[in-house]
C-alpha cells in the first residue's frame, strides 16, 4: 500500500479519534503523535483490504464463539502468531480487532476466532458461509517474540486459547518444552484442546466448576506446575483481562518472565488516534503499535479494565437495537435466515 494511501485511510481516523471524549491526555496525543511519526517512517507494509473478503468456511466452537476461515491470501502469507487484524463488516460497521487465529498460507486462509461479545460481533457471526466482509486490513502489531527459551507455560483463558494456539506451536517448533493451561467456565465451552494438545508436551484443561479437566483457575493450575518443581523460563497468557493481571501476579514471586496480550479498546490499530493507549511501567504505550504483547509484570492492568467500560451504556443500548432489528429479520448479514 502506498504512504499516500495509508494517509487516506488514516486521516479520518485520526479527526474521529480527536473528536471523542476518549482525547481527553497529553499522554495518549503524545504517544499518538509519535506512533504516527515511527509508523510513518517505518518499512512496515500493510495489507489493506478495500476488496470483499469471503468467508470460505463458518463453525461453531462453542456457545457464542464462532470461527471463520477468510480468503486473505496476502495476509495469510505474511502473519505471524501475535499479530492481529482488523475488519469492519460493513459501511456503518465498527472495527474489529481479532488475533490472527491461525493461517493455511498455501490455500491463503486466515483464521479468525471471536466471541460475539456485542453488537458488532453479533453482526460478524450472523454472516453466513459465501458471504464476504466489506474490509479487513492486517497483519497488525508485533509479532510474538518466540526463542528457545526452554520450558515454556502457555495459558489461555476463553477464547484467548485460539489467540494463544499459533504462540504455543510456533514455541514449540522452537524447541521448547511446551506446558499448556487453559481455563473455562464449564465443559460446553471447552474450545480447541485437541489442537492444544498436539502442539503441547502436556496440556492441562481447568474448569471453574470441575465439569471437565482439575476443577479451578489457571492461577491454581500454573501455581501447581511451578510448585512441583518444573523450572518454567517463561510464561505467554492471553484471556481475560482479570485472568492475565492474576497470571502476571502469581509469576512475579518467581520472577519468570510473563508476557501477556493486551485488548484495549483499539480504533485505527495504526498508531494515530491513541485510543489502544495503555500504561506499562509507567510509560504509555500503544497497543496495537507497541504490542499487543507487553511485559505482564510491568502493565496497569486496574487502568486498563477501567477504560474497557467507558462506552458500557453505549455498547448495551447498541446492541439492544440490533437485537430489536434482528427479531423483525433485519439482520443476517442482510441476507435472510442462517442456522449458526
Ligand atoms: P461491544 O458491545 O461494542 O463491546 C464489548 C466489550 O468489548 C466492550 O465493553 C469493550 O471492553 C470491548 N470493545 C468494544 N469495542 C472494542 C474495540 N474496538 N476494540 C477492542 N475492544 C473493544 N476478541 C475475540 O473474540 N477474539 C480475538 O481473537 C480477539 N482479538 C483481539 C485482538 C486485539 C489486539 C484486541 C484489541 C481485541 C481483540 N478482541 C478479540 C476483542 C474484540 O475486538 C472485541 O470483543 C470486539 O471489538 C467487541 O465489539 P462488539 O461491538 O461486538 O462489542
Ligand atoms: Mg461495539
Amino acid at each position: 500500500m502506498t504512504l499516500l494511501g495509508l494517509l487516506v485511510y488514516l486521516l479520518p481516523l485520526r479527526l474521529e479519534a480527536s473528536l471523542s471524549s476518549d482525547w481527553d491526555t497529553r499522554a495518549g496525543l503524545w504517544a499518538g503523535l509519535s506512533s504516527c511519526g515511527r509508523l510513518l517512517f517505518s518499512r512496515q507494509q500493510y495489507h489493506l483490504r478495500r476488496l470483499l473478503t469471503k468467508i470460505l468456511k463458518k463453525q461453531v466452537l462453542s456457545p457464542g464463539i464462532k470461527r471463520f476461515e477468510l480468503d486473505a491470501a496476502e495476509i495469510a502469507r505474511k502473519a505471524l502468531p501475535g499479530q492481529f487484524v482488523v475488519l469492519r463488516v460493513n459501511e456503518e460497521g465498527e472495527r474489529i480487532p481479532l488475533t490472527v487465529a491461525d493461517t493455511i498460507p498455501d490455500r491463503g486462509i486466515l483464521v479468525i476466532v471471536f466471541q460475539e461479545a456485542g453488537k458488532s460481533t453479533r453482526l460478524l457471526g450472523s454472516l453466513c458461509e459465501g458471504d464476504t466482509i466489506l474490509d479487513l486490513i492486517g497483519p497488525l502489531g508485533r509479532p510474538s517474540h518466540i526463542e528457545k527459551f526452554g520450558t515454556v507455560v502457555c495459558i489461555g483463558g476463553g477464547v484467548g486459547t485460539p489467540e494463544i494456539f499459533p504462540v504455543a506451536r510456533a514455541l514449540k517448533q522452537a524447541g521448547n518444552k511446551v506446558i499448556s493451561i487453559i481455563g473455562f467456565r464449564n465443559k460446553d465451552l471447552i474450545l480447541m484442546a485437541d489442537e492444544m494438545e498436539s502442539v503441547s508436551d502436556e496440556l492441562i484443561v481447568a474448569t471453574d466448576d470441575g465439569s471437565n479437566g482439575t476443577k479451578g483457575f489457571v492461577t491454581d493450575m500454573l501455581k501447581q506446575v511451578i510448585d512441583r518443581g518444573e523450572k518454567v523460563d517463561h510464561i505467554f497468557a492471553v484471556g481475560p483481562v482479570i485472568m492475565m493481571k492474576m497470571v502476571s501476579k502469581t509469576s512475579e514471586p518467581y520472577k519468570i518472565p510473563t508476557v501477556v496480550s493486551l485488548n484495549p479498546i483499539m480504533l485505527d490499530a495504526t498508531g494515530m488516534c491513541g485510543v489502544c493507549r495503555v500504561e506499562v511501567g509507567g510509560e504509555t504505550k500503544l497497543a496495537c503499535v507497541d504490542g499487543p504483547e507487553f511485559d505482564g509484570h510491568k502493565v496497569d492492568f486496574d487502568l486498563l479494565m477501567a477504560r474497557l467500560r467507558t462506552y458500557l451504556p453505549e455498547e448495551k443500548q447498541s446492541l439492544e437495537l440490533f437485537e430489536a432489528a434482528q427479531k423483525i429479520g433485519g439482520c443476517c448479514g442482510g441476507k435472510g435466515a442462517c442456522h449458526a
